[in-house]
């Protein structure tokens, strides 16, 4: 990211947030004309530089104005993969025209995003990917096809990794583009998957059509930016996830149509819980729900709930801690090599302990879940008044995070290769050109 001079203490900047939100939030705004105050002031994207709609603070600190903005009973700002990844992408890699053609509409919320990187084939070897983008003039022509996209149906723009050097090493060959997913050469199909939802789909590209000033990067440079978009994922997923406490009730872009919705008629009517300082985002806070629901079933003695729980509890400290350490080192001008991959592991641990722990306590009631609002309400009518339903969405979300970002067995190889030192794995083919490598069928 551009240099910008250092962030101010978290008092001051919070204090200044307060009175911001004071002089400004008017639930009577549309969600368009409210995003397009706090995006412009610097609170929507706050890890953003402060020369690009941002206030250069850390990852905690960001969250921490998300639960101001949310304990203000204000609508928090746009969240999404495009605050989370494009934008700091962009800064990072973009010239500065496209940082303030594409990062102003981000933090704004006008413009919503999606992620064109994974394939069929091609998703722990994301290098390998086979979608083509050819030049023609100033334009470049993809075919090819994605999957696994989350937000796809409600994106406008979308990050697209394409192939554009087939004679190439695979890492070498691929360029990153901003391509807008409203055109006739893209074709968006939903996926169902197993919580009910349909989050993400599959997307299918027949010579659609990029310019070439919204390639981000250099031409065939794309394997470093896109790691920049990795990192920021991982990252984000390590502190327990992009999305601020106050910001979920609202969509970014065109499509989702809650820009022109009164934005006071989007904040969340539950007000978020406190954290304990340095504590991320909800998803993946510590034992908190799982003591209360064993005490709402009355297991809160049982030696094995307790246990499990305290392990619960342990990890989410950890990770707490691993934050801050992280922050400390990072304020003192030093990293931890692997803490992003280090994090997300530990985050998804939490989830599948909490997973198990969740649905030992609803014992048989467990295996029923509401799709609907209907079976929803006819399930928790049915059961004495516990937050069956939270438990059962959590435990089918568990398996997602150990997934997407990396699996859990990426994360451990670039740890072990990259933070360890460790040997390569066997039969490197990382220097072969792409349209020689070995291919199934
Ligand atoms: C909820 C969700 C949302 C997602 N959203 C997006 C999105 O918006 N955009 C996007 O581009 N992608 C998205 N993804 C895709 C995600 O990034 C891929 O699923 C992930 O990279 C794994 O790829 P794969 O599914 O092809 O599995 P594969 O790569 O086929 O892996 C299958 C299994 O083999 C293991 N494996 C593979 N290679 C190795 C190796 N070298 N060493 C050890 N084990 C290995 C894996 O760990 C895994 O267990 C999403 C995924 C999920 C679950």
């Amino acid at each position: 990211m551009t240099a910008t001079a250092p962030a101010p203490p978290t008092g001051d900047l919070l204090d200044e947030l307060r009175d911001w939100l004071a002089a400004n939030w008017d639930p009577d705004l549309t969600v368009g004309a409210w995003w397009e105050r706090l995006g412009l002031a610097g609170w929507a994207a706050p890890l953003l530089p402060a020369d690009r709609y941002g206030r250069a603070v850390s990852r905690p600190d960001a969250l921490r104005v998300a639960q101001a903005i949310a304990d203000h009973g204000a609508l928090g700002g746009p969240v999404g993969m495009g605050v989370s990844l494009a934008a700091p992408t962009i800064v990072t890699h973009g010239a500065p025209d496209q940082a303030e053609r594409y990062v102003r509409d981000i933090v704004t919320g006008r413009i919503g995003w999606c992620q064109l990187f994974s394939e069929p084939g091609a998703g722990s070897d994301l290098a390998g990917l086979a979608t083509r983008a050819e030049r023609d003039g100033d334009v470049w022509v993809v075919n090819g096809q994605k999957v696994w996209t989350s937000g796809g149906h409600l994106a406008d723009l979308g990050m697209l990794l394409a192939r554009t050097d087939p004679t190439a090493p695979k890492h070498q060959g691929i360029t990153w583009f901003a391509i807008d997913m409203r055109q006739p050469g893209v074709e968006v199909r939903p996926l169902r998957q197993m919580t009910g939802d349909a989050s993400f789909s599959e997307v299918f590209f027949s010579d659609a059509t990029v310019p070439d000033a919204s390639r981000i990067g250099a031409v065939n440079d794309g394997w470093s930016v896109a790691n920049t978009t990795l990192a920021y994922e991982r990252a984000g997923m390590g502190a327990g996830g992009n999305a601020g406490p106050a910001g979920l009730a609202a969509r970014p872009g065109t499509v989702a149509g809650d820009l022109d919705r009164r934005a006071g008629d989007l904040v969340r009517a539950t007000p978020a819980r406190p954290r304990p300082e340095g504590a991320g985002a909800g998803r993946a806070s510590p034992a908190r729900q799982y003591i209360d629901l064993a005490r709402s079933a009355g297991r809160d003695r049982d030696p094995a709930v307790r246990q499990r729980l305290a392990r619960a509890h342990t990890l989410g400290e950890l990770r707490r801690m691993t934050t801050e350490r992280h922050k400390a080192v990072r304020a003192a001008g030093g990293d931890i090599p692997g803490v992003a991959n280090f994090s997300k592991l530990l985050v998804a641990q939490i989830l599948r302990l909490n997973r198990d722990l969740g649905l030992q306590l609803l014992g048989a009631r467990g295996m029923l879940h509401g799709y609907d609002a209907g079976q929803r309400r006819a399930l928790d009518e049915a059961v004495d008044g516990r937050p069956a339903h939270a438990v059962t969405s959590q435990a089918l979300q568990a398996q997602a995070l150990p997934i997407f970002g990396g699996t859990d067995q990426i994360q451990r190889n670039i740890i072990a290769e990259r933070v360890l030192g460790l040997p390569k794995e066997p039969g490197d083919l990382s220097r072969v050109p792409f349209n020689q490598l070995p291919r199934n069928g």
